[in-house]
C-alpha cells in the first residue's frame, strides 16, 4: 500500500503526526472495507449493441480502466461485482441479463450505459425492446448519451465509486446483503407475445377473469375528456375596404396599359394568322410612341422605357452635326 492511499483512507477526524502519515492510517471498518471493494471492481463481460463497443474502447489502453481496478472483466457472473449493461435490451435478452443478475453475488452493482439500456432510446416503445432495464433490475448509475463516450462511461463508473464510498456498514439499509437471510432472486421475466413480469402473474389473472366475464378489466382508467366548449360567438372584424375599392375604382394608368397590351397581342395574332390587322384594333405601343420624344413623355406618368434605336439615331444626328 503506497503512502498515497494510506492518506486516501485515514480519517481525519484523528490527527497524526506528520512524520508517521507514510505509514499510519486511522480509519473506520466501513471506510477501509468500500476503499477495497470499490478499488477492485469486475465487470462482467457482455455487450448487447453499439454502446457495447465504447465499453470495449474503454477498456483499452487509451482509457485504460485498470487505473479503477476495472480493468478484469469476467466471463462469469460469479465472479463479477458490476453488471454494464452496454446497448439495446430486446426482450429476448432481458430474460438471460436478469438471470445472469441473480447469479452475481452481493454486492453487486448495474451500470446503465446509453440512452438503451437507461429508457428505451430510439427504440422505445418497440415491439421488441424494453423501456429501460431498470423496470428489471435495479439500477445504481445510468450514463447518458447515445453512445455515451468512454469518457462519459469513466465518470459513471467514478460516482459508481463515490456511491460505494457513501455506504456504511452501520447502515443496513446501505448493505442489505448482510441483512437476515438471503436475498430474494428478481423473478425472470417471462418470454410471451408482451413480456411478463411474474410479480405481476396474480394482477394478470384477475384481469383475464374479468375480461372473461365481459367486465372492464383495465388497471388504469383513462381520464374523463370534458366535452369542448362552445366557442364564443365572435363579431366579425370589419374588413377592409381595400379590394373593394380596388375593384370598384380602376387606376385609369393600369387600364390603358392593359388596353394596350391587349391590342398589341391582337396585333400579334393576327400577324401570326397571316390576316392584316382590324381596322378598328387601337394603335399598338410602338405606333402611339414612334418618336424617342414620345416615348419620353408618357401621358400616364409611367417610367418611359428606354429606346435603343432612337439613343442610337441621336447619337449619329450628333456626330453628322460636329462634322
Ligand atoms: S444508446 Fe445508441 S449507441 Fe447505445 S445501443 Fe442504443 S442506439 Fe446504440
Amino acid at each position: 500500500m503506497s503512502e498515497i492511499q494510506l492518506r486516501e483512507i485515514h480519517s481525519t477526524e484523528f490527527p497524526i503526526p506528520m512524520e508517521l502519515q507514510d505509514n499510519l492510517a486511522i480509519t473506520s471498518l466501513s471506510k477501509i472495507y468500500n476503499w477495497a471493494r470499490r478499488q477492485s471492481m469486475w465487470p462482467l463481460l457482455f455487450g448487447l449493441a453499439c454502446c457495447a463497443i465504447e465499453m470495449i474502447a474503454t477498456a483499452a489502453s487509451r482509457y485504460d480502466l485498470s487505473r479503477f481496478g476495472m480493468e478484469v472483466m469476467r466471463g462469469s457472473p460469479r465472479q463479477s461485482d458490476l453488471m454494464i449493461v452496454s446497448g439495446t435490451v430486446t426482450k429476448k435478452m432481458v430474460v438471460p441479463i436478469v438471470r445472469l443478475y441473480n447469479q452475481m453475488p452481493e454486492p453487486r452493482y448495474v451500470l446503465a450505459m446509453g440512452a438503451c439500456a437507461s429508457g428505451g432510446g430510439p427504440f422505445k416503445e418497440g415491439y421488441n425492446v424494453v423501456s429501460g432495464i431498470d423496470k428489471y433490475v435495479p439500477v445504481d448509475v445510468y450514463v447518458p448519451g447515445c453512445p455515451p463516450t468512454p469518457q462519459a462511461l469513466l465518470y459513471g463508473l467514478i460516482a459508481l465509486q463515490k456511491k460505494i464510498d457513501g455506504q456504511s456498514l452501520a447502515n443496513m439499509d446501505d448493505v442489505p446483503w448482510y441483512g437476515v437471510g438471503p436475498s430474494e432472486p428478481t423473478p425472470i421475466p417471462v418470454l410471451g407475445p408482451d413480456i411478463i413480469d411474474p410479480r405481476q402473474r396474480d394482477l394478470i389473472r384477475q384481469q383475464a377473469e374479468r375480461a372473461a366475464a365481459g367486465l372492464p378489466y383495465a388497471v388504469r382508467e383513462l381520464p374523463q375528456i370534458k366535452p369542448a366548449a362552445p366557442k364564443k360567438a365572435t363579431t366579425p372584424k370589419p374588413t377592409a375596404p381595400a379590394p373593394a375599392v380596388a375593384t370598384e375604382a380602376v387606376d385609369p394608368a393600369k387600364a390603358e396599359r392593359l388596353a394596350k397590351r391587349e391590342a398589341a397581342l391582337a396585333k400579334k395574332r393576327a400577324a401570326e394568322g397571316g390576316a392584316a390587322p382590324a381596322a378598328e384594333t387601337p394603335a399598338p405601343v410602338a405606333e402611339a410612341a414612334p418618336a424617342p420624344a414620345a416615348a419620353a413623355e408618357p401621358a400616364s406618368g409611367e417610367k418611359p422605357k428606354f429606346d435603343k434605336a432612337a439613343m442610337l439615331e441621336k447619337i449619329r444626328q450628333r456626330k453628322a452635326s460636329k462634322q
